[in-house]
């Protein structure tokens, strides 16, 4: 039988497409068979990307172009919705149905980042209002940073580019796109679409290969203004550390906490935990990792949520019966499953799952889960639930905020001033009451505190950290 051949796909830079020396393989995580072949950038790759972003910035691209060519991508994806579920389910090995879900998100998000780029403006500052200064006016501007490098993960890598492609473009940067090396196909298809709706050249460029690599190269050219990154709290720190006194903004990591009081819809916790813990296998930065439960209803939200999880189909990402696929890796399926196991041998309680098959982990629960186990206080980045029960609301808070990160965290309870209590204390960017710690929709500010990171996502935030504020007085 003869082999299917795969795409092979090239840089994008000023506007055209780069052949290269080097490449690589993108695999289907659940065949574990070539999905591609993508390009690999060297050094003068990065140098000419960044050149060329440097130079779009002065051929003018208005706000209201900036608009329509941010309109058109979002339409060309929607017409491009089962291609790009497709090469979402294989690169990733998400579920064909939640591939569905990520691919429409993305059209919200350049929809929104469309509509930022008419709503861009400065303000009117009453500097007459000075002693001495009655005779000027000023008000401000709002102007683009320049060239910004968007560097982003495996896990959600087509909103995720969105996410820093779409608010960057709207506000008038130009933009080297770095994405992750598992997952590349999908932000090379969106680069396609860009250049169908006819963004002028230079304005987006594909850089694929080795992180560190491109990373370090682009952290040494200077005519780089700004990093946008999401991804791991270690390359997240060596950014900052790397990149002096330019603008960064980091998009990092979480144990995100939910906590189950006892006035709860327990039905409706159950099925959120069981749906959002497993989502993607687990890998997303806001999945459902410890789980604090009231000790009253400490019983019965188990046997409910052990319920739901066991219903949960592991497999085939195109099955339409498939509700968790493979992890990215299987050494990474390995990591967490010895994960489990240490906390098994510590006197944690599995209450369902624990096994492995390559790269497929079961969606697994643990109870009596202390904090000092990594699978409560390290990211686990998979299909595991951490569940611990609490007495009271003090303490509660101390142990949901005895963590390293702070992205979003959940609370359910039906006590108003439970909920505002536990909006005042929790540390995190965003609390969620009545769903879980994974929710999230794209006009949302989103972004952590501690080593969650720093700066703001949802188009209208991420115009605001892609944006300099410029003062222009006039003395009249
Ligand atoms: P990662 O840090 O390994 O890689 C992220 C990106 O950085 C990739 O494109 C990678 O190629 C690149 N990279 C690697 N080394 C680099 C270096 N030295 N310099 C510059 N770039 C480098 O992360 P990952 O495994 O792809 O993603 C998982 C992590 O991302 C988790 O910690 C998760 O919580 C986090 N995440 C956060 C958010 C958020 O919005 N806060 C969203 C999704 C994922």
């Amino acid at each position: 039988m003869f082999k299917t051949e795969i795409p092979s796909y090239k840089l994008f830079i000023n506007g055209e497409e780069m052949i290269t020396q080097e490449t690589t393989k993108v695999l289907n995580k659940y065949t574990q068979e070539a999905a591609a072949e993508i390009a690999v950038a060297n050094k003068e790759h990065v140098d000419q990307a960044v050149a060329s972003a440097k130079a779009a910035l002065d051929v003018e691209f208005s706000s209201y172009e900036r608009y329509e060519v941010l309109m058109k991508t979002a339409d060309l994806l929607k017409q491009k919705r089962d291609m790009f579920a497709e090469a979402l389910a294989k690169e990733v090995g998400k579920p064909l149905k939640e591939s569905y879900g990520e691919v429409d998100r993305s059209v919200q998000t350049l929809l929104l980042s469309a509509e930022e780029a008419k709503r861009i403006h400065g303000e009117g500052v009453p500097v007459e209002a000075a002693p001495g200064s009655e005779n000027r006016m000023a008000f401000t501007l709002k102007v683009p940073v320049g060239v910004i490098a968007a560097i982003t993960p495996f896990n959600v890598p087509l909103n995720l580019v969105c996410h820093k492609v779409g608010p960057a473009l709207a506000a008038g940067n130009s933009v080297v796109l770095k994405p992750a090396e598992q997952t590349s196909i999908v932000a090379i298809l969106l680069t396609q679409l860009f250049r169908e709706a006819g963004l002028p050249k230079g304005r987006l460029n594909l850089v694929t290969g080795s992180g560190r690599k491109i990373g370090d190269w682009l952290l040494e050219n200077k005519d780089v203004n700004m990093f946008t990154f999401t991804g791991s709290q270690g390359v997240g720190e060596y950014i900052r550390s790397k990149a002096g006194l330019r603008k960064v903004a980091l998009e990092l990591g979480n144990n995100s906490a939910t906590v189950i009081h006892h006035d709860a819809d327990l039905e409706l916790a159950a099925s959120l935990v069981a749906a959002r813990g497993f989502n993607n296998a687990g890998q997303v930065c806001i999945s459902v990792q410890r789980v604090y439960v009231h000790k009253d209803i400490e019983e019965k939200f188990l046997a409910l949520v052990k319920e739901k999880t066991e219903a949960l189909q592991l497999g085939d990402p195109f099955d339409d019966n498939t509700d968790v696929g493979p992890m990215i890796h299987e050494k990474e399926a390995i990591r967490v499953e010895e994960w489990v196991k240490e906390a098994v041998e510590q006197g944690a309680e599995l209450v369902t799952g624990g096994k492995r098959e390559g790269a497929l982990m079961e969606p697994t629960i643990l109870n009596n889960v202390k904090p000092s186990m990594k699978v409560s206080c390290q990211e686990v980045f998979g299909p595991v639930i951490s569940i611990s029960s609490y007495n009271n609301i003090d303490e509660m808070i101390e142990r949901v905020n005895d963590s390293n990160y702070g992205l979003q965290a959940g609370i359910f309870t039906n006590d108003l001033k439970l909920a505002m209590k536990a909006a005042k204390k929790i540390e995190v960017g965003g609390l969620i009451v009545n769903d879980t710690s994974a929710y999230r929709v794209d006009q949302m500010p989103y972004g952590g505190v501690k080593a969650s990171g720093n700066g703001k996502e949802g188009p209208k935030y991420a115009v605001e950290e892609m944006t300099e504020e410029r003062i222009i007085v006039l003395n009249l």
